[in-house]
């Protein structure tokens, strides 16, 4: 079976896991191949790692799914979690998945201090820009202007920069994708996995249901073709002008990788 292909993954997932809780057109599932595929490629087996997830929809990408050891725990704590692994246990190979509100929001404290200290393990933030599981309530990524159930007239906020934020905390291998670019999202996981300190990848995933129809973004493939246009690569990016990227999410490795020797100014880089 070659690795990384359909028969090759599924021997990952648990049976009783299907069909999966994710809504029709949730951009999880899509983030949830896009991993098994890195592990599957990646030189550990999967009785090596250990997945640890908070609570949210992002929370279960690991843990109904993935036949392995998974930890599930509290909302907003699972790199707390995952450190005392890591500390107990050093030999694991552990990726923390979490959403925005998780990793960002509630969690925020943890992944600045994980980034700062480096912690040998991989972080991926599926980020729906919205708490998709508990109403959809607006996060720190929620874009500017955009309407959830807690700001019903559009987001006033300025959003996060996920990736500039870990940066400046001392993360040594930072990478944005979307859920549209799966064969560069499955090799930045298969860095991050092999990477010796602290790697964190945002992971853009459309949640047609919370953030989708209260905004009236169309249909989940019309949602997942708008993000794609929304998405700017950081050597295209290099070649635009500040007025062309308004609007724009610059996506590539930001630390660590092949586009992270030099990035442009950013400046117009989470103006949505
Ligand atoms: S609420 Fe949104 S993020 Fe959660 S499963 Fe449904 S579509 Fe996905």
């Amino acid at each position: 079976m070659k690795a990384g292909s359909n028969a090759s993954i599924r021997r990952f997932l648990r049976p009783a896991a299907l069909p999966t809780p994710f809504c029709p057109g949730c951009g999880h599932g899509i983030l949830l191949g896009t991993l098994l595929r890195a592990i599957d490629e990646s030189p550990w087996p999967l009785e090596e790692y250990l997945f640890v997830s908070g609570i949210g929809c992002a929370g279960w990408i690991p843990s109904p799914h993935i036949a392995a050891d998974t930890l599930h725990v509290t909302h907003g704590r699972p790199l707390a979690f995952a450190t005392g692994v890591k500390v107990v246990n050093p030999g694991l190979h552990v990726v923390v998945i979490g959403g925005d509100g998780d990793l960002a929001s509630i969690g925020g404290n943890h992944l600045i201090h994980a980034a700062r200290r480096n912690l040998p393990m991989l972080a991926i933030c599926a980020n729906n820009e919205t708490y998709g599981m508990t109403g959809g309530q607006v996060t720190p990524t929620t874009p500017r202007g955009a309407r959830t159930a807690t700001t019903l007239q559009g987001n006033p906020d300025r959003p996060f920069d996920l990736v500039r934020l870990v940066e400046a905390a001392g993360a040594g291998y930072v990478a944005r994708f979307s859920v549209w670019h799966t064969r560069p999202l499955i090799r930045a996981i298969r860095r991050g996995l092999s990477f010796p300190g602290f790697a964190f990848i945002e992971v853009l995933s459309p949640c047609p249901t919370q953030a989708g129809r209260r905004n009236q973004l169309g249909t989940p493939a019309e949602m997942l073709r708008a993000l794609s246009r929304r998405c700017v690569s950081i050597a295209r990016a290099r070649q635009m002008a500040p007025e062309e990227l308004a609007g724009k999410v610059l996506v590539g490795e930001f630390v660590g990788g092949e586009d992270a020797g030099g990035r442009p100014d950013g400046s117009a880089e989470r103006d949505s």
